[in-house]
């Protein structure tokens, strides 16, 4: 089961590794919409996910999925999926 993820700088500076360069996070400026980053603690973009293109998701690489047990990724933009 996934563990909570914090929200707090320290996960920050670890989704700026991952979630920056994915490649469907600047195509997509997700930046501009809240909450910006760290969506597996925060939650989905509040981009309507129907405008969100689907290019890939760099969650599985991170530290904290594994750290917390996370599962499927695309935190984004989890309607996209299937
Ligand atoms: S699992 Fe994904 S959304 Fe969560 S901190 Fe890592 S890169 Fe960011
Ligand atoms: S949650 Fe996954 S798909 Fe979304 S921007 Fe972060 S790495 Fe990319």
């Amino acid at each position: 089961m996934p563990l909570p993820v914090p929200d707090t700088e320290e996960s920050m500076v670890e989704c700026r590794k991952f979630c920056g360069p994915c490649p469907s996070f600047k195509p997509n400026k997700l930046n501009e919409f809240e909450p910006h980053a760290l969506f597996c603690s925060r939650g989905k973009s509040e981009k309507p996910v129907s405008e969100i293109e689907n290019k890939g998701c760099s969650c599985f690489g991170c530290g904290l999925f594994s750290k917390y047990q996370l599962e499927k990724g695309y935190f984004c933009m989890p309607n996209k999926l299937g």
